[in-house]
Formats: structure tokens, C-alpha cells, sequence
């Protein structure tokens, strides 16, 4: 799959996956980006701040500057538009990931299936 593509698939979940974060405490750039490399997405600067601005405009998070030592940064926090956001985020997630998962242990069911099948099948013709 192309980047571009991938990028389009997971773009929803970078986007929970910072609320997320918000949610529990104010974060900045540069952390997100290393959280965010830590789950295997590699956003640069160019995505993850206009990201971050959408996200800002669209209500869901809020900004403030704040200074840390020399550098100031730019803290975000989820607000009460996000939280309601995010509840209703977790419960299509949870249906999303049932789902996935619940095929994934089918698909296990079926192959421990097949293969005590098949078992049955050479001990009889072993006989
Ligand atoms: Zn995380």
C-alpha cells in the first residue's frame, strides 16, 4: 500500500489518538509526534500541526502557550465539544474493534477446525 493510502486509512485513528492523549493531559507537538512514533505512525511537523489546527477549529481542542525554560510551547488540551466527541469515538471503536476481533477468533475457531480435521483424516488413513 502506498503511504498516501495508509496515511488515509489511519488518519482517523491519529486523529482519536491525540485526543485521547489530550484528554488526560495538556500535550504539545513534539510529544505527540514521539507518542505517536512509539504506536509506528510517523507524522513530520507539516502534517501534525495543521492537523492540530483542524482540530483546534473544528472545537474539539484547545491552545494556550506556555513557557517551559527558554522555549515556549503550545499546549493543547481536549475541550467539553471534544469530549462528547470522543465518548461517541469510543463507542463506534469498540463496535470497529469487536468486530475485527471477533472474525480474527473465527478464523482461529475454523483453523484449529481444519486442522483437527485433517488429523482425523491421516490417523484413518494410516490405519
Ligand atoms: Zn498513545
Amino acid at each position: 500500500m502506498s503511504r498516501h493510502a495508509d496515511q488515509d486509512l489511519y488518519s482517523g485513528l491519529i486523529r482519536l489518538h491525540i485526543l485521547h492523549h489530550a484528554a488526560e493531559q495538556p500535550i504539545y507537538g513534539a510529544w505527540i509526534m514521539e507518542e505517536l512514533g512509539r504506536h509506528g505512525y510517523r507524522l513530520g511537523a507539516g502534517t501534525l500541526y495543521p492537523l492540530l489546527h483542524r482540530l483546534e477549529q473544528r472545537g474539539m481542542l484547545q491552545s494556550a502557550t506556555h513557557k517551559a525554560g527558554p522555549r515556549i510551547r503550545r499546549l493543547y488540551t481536549l475541550t467539553p465539544a471534544g469530549q462528547r466527541a470522543m465518548r461517541q469515538a469510543r463507542l463506534k471503536v469498540r463496535e470497529l474493534f469487536g468486530e475485527l476481533f471477533e472474525a480474527e477468533r473465527e478464523s482461529q475457531t475454523r483453523s484449529v477446525r481444519a486442522n483437527r480435521q485433517q488429523a482425523t483424516k491421516r490417523r484413518r488413513h494410516s490405519r
